[in-house]
């Protein structure tokens, strides 16, 4: 039997290694969810407090016919370059961070036992600024997790190659792990697989 106690667990993996098919496979288990990405959508809309500073340092031509920031015009445009990166991520991580850390301290004592927070970046140092109790890698070789983006999102192959090599190593992502999902076979594997990370999150809520 759980106990209410709130356990956040973070959830990451490479681009294409099924992390969202894993959280949204956790959702319907019962855990809350507290996505990086969404967050990261949420602090550009126009009025939020990174829109203005980001049309400032990239220009209008970062915006869609609406005002609305296109991400996909702003990823190509900070893509291998690396001060800009670095100035989009000045800019926006902060304020990405502050908002997780907010949602979760909201979520605590609620009656949740599970919050998984989604950071397909995950450092370190995201551990203990959210007060995260473990880390859950979902893992594939590479070479599949191009052959999603390919054959499932329609992405250019070079593209894809070229998004997996900017990332973390494989190997880098493991060493944060508390947890491994291996997600190298089918969908149903992937829903067992994940079965066995609700069973152990639970167990982590029951250690209190
Ligand atoms: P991103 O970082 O780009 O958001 P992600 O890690 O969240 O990617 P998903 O979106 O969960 O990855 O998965 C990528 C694609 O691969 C999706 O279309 C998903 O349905 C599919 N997929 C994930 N795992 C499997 C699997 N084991 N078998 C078949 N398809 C899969």
């Amino acid at each position: 039997m759980a106990s209410d106690v709130t356990v956040a667990i973070g959830l990451t993996g490479g681009i294409g290694s099924g992390k969202s098919t894993v959280a949204d496979l956790l959702a319907e288990r019962g855990a809350h969810l507290v996505d990086a990405d969404e967050i990261a959508r949420e602090v550009v809309v126009p009025g939020a407090p990174a829109y203005a500073p980001l049309v400032e340092r990239f220009g209008p031509g970062v915006l869609a016919s609406d005002g609305t920031v296109d991400r996909q015009r702003l990823a190509a445009l900070v893509f291998g370059d690396a001060t800009a990166l670095a100035d989009l991520n000045a800019l926006t991580h902060p304020l990405i961070g502050a908002a997780m850390a907010q949602r979760l301290a909201a979520l605590r004592g609620t009656g949740t036992p599970i919050v998984v927070v989604v950071i397909p970046l995950l450092r370190p140092e995201h551990v203990h600024a959210l007060g995260l109790r473990a880390v859950a890698v979902v893992d594939c070789p590479e070479e599949l997790a191009v052959a999603r983006l390919v054959t499932l999102r329609g992405m250019d192959e070079g593209d894809a190659r070229a998004r997996v090599a900017a990332q973390p190593t494989r190997a880098e992502r493991l060493a944060l792990a508390d947890y491994v999902v291996d997600n190298s076979s089918g969908l149903d594997e992937l829903a067992t697989e994940t079965g066995a990370l609700w069973t152990w999150a639970m167990s982590l809520c029951d250690a209190g």
